[in-house]
């Protein structure tokens, strides 16, 4: 039998559409399955509680799937490129497939470990699975990157589509003897003192099978009113479907084809572009989640971090019904409507005057969909800081917000019921908004002032 190849999963675990998957069944030699927990290589950011607990499911669900199919996950530990190579040795492996990754500290892994491996005379190749168009493929006239949506997203869609995703493979052969794996449970992945994740568990079910039947019932169900409703909290009119993307249990081909033809796909499609776009710029800005885009906002006179504003931010205690009910949300359930995330970092950074930064690492930790380049690019836009960013002048006032986007207050009321309730007693209001709102435009003209690159 021919020596194995060694399919190495990352942020895409899902059998249907894996062009390194496939690649390697082509190979017509056994496969192993690996996955790697890397806590170690250099500048990788480690992943938030909420993401660890995802990741958890997720891994279980594929070792089930892949069983299912003959082969099983291989789970190991360590610094990336010291365990594939220790993994390619144990196995004898004549092949490692993958899909690629965009962040800075993972291309250099990879670069790094491919030109290694093939000076060993082992066969690499990595492909194109997590974004619809490779970054490199989508230039300006002049051959740069973009830094505005709008030209981004018709110079995408001006290329050829996005390819047809590829079939779910019905038998995965594993190897005769597997590579000896970790066990999932001692990764210790989920929380245990206190296990807070009971409300994660109410909300989602991981893994490729769930992620499958939710894009099912989206395009069926609510896709129709996504152009009118997505905008409201509690219309239930959004696809759900960011933790799937961002552990890769759905890839974006497959996103992308099933619903291009449903009425009403192009504002659906043009949120995937987004997405893009906020890789792309990761791409071109590996240190996205650390510095602000445009350098001038290095000037922002930040005044000294007041923690028990942050607490009560982070906790739901501000005293603004709707910044309250969506901090909630994130705490319980991992997620928080798009709308509300603008209204609740928009607080964050204009009213308590606190770095983006502090709120970038809040969502890190608590969102199940929480993504190295959406999460770092969304709150440098909503801090005026990024790519295409809302003004910075832009404060989004949360009382008019929840007057136009939860008119019945119905989101309030489920996630902040002491605001509509007659015998509430809601926290008292951390700052005014009209003082602080003019104090964070007070300091941004030390921004105006700052010279440009
Ligand atoms: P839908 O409206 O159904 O959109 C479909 C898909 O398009 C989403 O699943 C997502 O992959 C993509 N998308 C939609 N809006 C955006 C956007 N503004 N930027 C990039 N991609 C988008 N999204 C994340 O996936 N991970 C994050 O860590 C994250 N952090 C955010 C932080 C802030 C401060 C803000 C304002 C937004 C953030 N977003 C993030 C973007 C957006 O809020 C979520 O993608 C969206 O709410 C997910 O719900 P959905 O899948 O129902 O979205």
């Amino acid at each position: 039998m021919s020596a194995p190849s060694i399919v190495w999963f990352r942020d895409d675990l899902r059998l249907a559409d894996h062009p390194a998957l496939r690649a390697a069944l082509d190979r017509d030699a056994p496969v192993i399955a690996l996955y790697i927990l890397d806590e170690e290589s250099p500048g990788i950011r480690p992943l938030g509680g909420a993401a660890r607990w995802w990741l958890h499911h997720s891994l279980a669900s594929l070792d089930a799937r892949l069983r299912e199919r003959g082969g099983r996950l291989v789970l190991r530990r360590g610094p990336a490129d010291r365990v594939v190579r220790d993994v390619v040795a144990d196995a004898g492996a004549a092949a490692v497939y993958w899909n690629r990754r965009y962040g800075g500290p993972e291309r250099e892994i990879d670069a790094g470990l491919k030109a290694a491996l093939r000076e060993d005379g082992v066969e690499v190749a990595s492909f194109a699975g997590s974004l619809l168009f490779e970054p490199w493929t989508v230039t300006t006239g002049a051959g740069t990157h973009f830094s505005v949506y709008s030209p981004f997203w018709r110079a995408c869609l001006a290329l050829p589509s996005p390819r047809a995703p590829l079939p779910e493979p019905r038998e995965i052969p594993g190897p005769v003897r597997s590579p000896a794996s970790d066990d999932l449970a001692d990764w210790g992945l989920l929380p245990t003192a206190p296990d807070w994740a009971g409300g994660l568990r109410d909300t989602w079910e991981p893994g490729e099978p769930a992620a499958r039947r939710r894009l099912q019932a989206f395009l069926t169900e609510d896709i129709d009113a996504y152009d009118r409703a997505r905008d409201q909290p509690s219309a239930g009119a959004t696809s759900l479907l960011s933790p799937r993307l961002r552990w890769g249990e759905l890839s974006p081909h497959t996103v992308w084809h099933e619903a291009v033809h449903a009425a009403g796909a192009g504002r659906f499609l043009s949120e995937l572009g987004w997405r893009e776009f906020a890789w792309h710029t990761l791409f071109h800005f590996p240190d996205l989640a650390t510095r602000n885009l445009r350098r001038e906002f290095d000037a922002f006179p930040w005044p000294p971090l007041r923690p028990t504003a942050l607490r009560a931010w982070q906790r739901g205690e501000t005293g603004y019904a709707i910044v309250d009910a969506g901090m909630r949300e994130l705490w319980r359930t991992g997620y928080m409507h798009n709308r509300v995330r603008m209204v609740t970092a928009s607080f964050l950074i204009k009213n308590l005057l606190i770095d983006w930064r502090h709120g970038e690492e809040w969502f890190w930790d608590t969102l199940v969909d929480a993504d190295g380049a959406n999460n770092p690019f969304n709150w440098q836009w909503v801090a005026g800081s990024g790519a295409d960013a809302a003004p910075y002048f832009r404060v989004f006032n949360p009382e008019l917000q929840a007057s136009k986007f939860d008119k019945d207050g119905r989101y309030v009321a489920e996630w902040a019921p002491e605001y509509r309730a007659p015998d509430g007693r809601p926290p008292l209001p951390l700052v005014d908004l009209k003082s602080s709102r003019q104090a964070a435009l007070d300091a941004y003209e030390h921004v105006k002032r700052a010279p440009r690159d």
